[in-house]
């Protein structure tokens, strides 16, 4: 029997600003497995954030031309800012086998799971609204009005956890990326999305 490859696979982590993605990403890549996508943003950048690592910034007319070159495999709005994921970059890593980690929020992760209904949605939450509130203000990046926007955000944002996959309560970052780890390790085993599966009923096109 030839060598059989394993595809890659869509893994979508969102969450309220400030529920710890930011930490908790930072925990869980580099590594061998996870290829982490850099989102495009019209949002402007925060100190410290870099071009090309942090996101690729750019202007709502540049937005809008990769919108119409097709060039991103989902976008929305947040917060008065476009985000979208550039779509070249995740076609090669799941090529590569990777487990590709997209940081978005939950209209862009059900415009993926829409297309896509094999990708893994993660929804990590802080242990209460109040923590929530404590790390917005304490990270000190935004303005008092974009925090309220945000919280208000949050709070819509929740009500939206039921379409995800797995809940992840960030109280301790350690436990929360060992439980990332596991739930990637645990999809990855299942029949449906591997090459032994597709080859030996040779399906077109895996999904779970
Ligand atoms: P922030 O401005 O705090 O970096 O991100 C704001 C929100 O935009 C977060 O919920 C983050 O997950 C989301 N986001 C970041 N990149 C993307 C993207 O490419 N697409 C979508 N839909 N949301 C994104």
């Amino acid at each position: 029997m030839d060598k059989i490859t394993e595809k890659g696979m869509l893994l979508i982590i969102s969450g309220p600003s400030g529920s710890g993605k930011g930490v908790v990403l930072k925990e869980l890549l580099p590594s061998d497995n996870f290829a982490l996508s850099v989102s495009v943003t019209t949002r402007r950048p925060r100190a410290g954030e870099v071009h090309g690592k942090d996101y690729f910034f750019c202007t709502t007319e540049q937005f809008f031309d990769k919108i119409k070159n097709d060039e991103l495999l989902e976008h929305a709005t947040f917060v008065g800012n476009y985000y979208g994921t550039p779509r070249a970059y995740v076609q090669e890593q799941i090529d590569a086998g990777k487990t590709v980690v997209l940081e978005i929020d939950v209209n862009g992760a059900l415009q993926v799971k829409e297309k896509f209904p094999e990708s893994v949605l993660i929804f990590l939450m802080p242990p209460t609204m109040q923590e929530l509130r404590g790390r917005l203000v304490g990270r000190n990046t935004e303005t008092a009005e974009t925090i309220e926007d945000r919280l208000h955000r949050a709070s819509e944002e929740v009500k939206l956890i039921e379409k995800y996959d797995y809940l992840v309560i960030n109280d301790e970052v350690k436990t929360a990326v060992n439980k990332i780890r596991l739930i990637a390790q645990v999809e990855r085993l299942k029949p449906c999305r591997s090459g032994y599966a597709v080859k030996l009923f040779n399906k077109e096109r895996n999904s779970c």
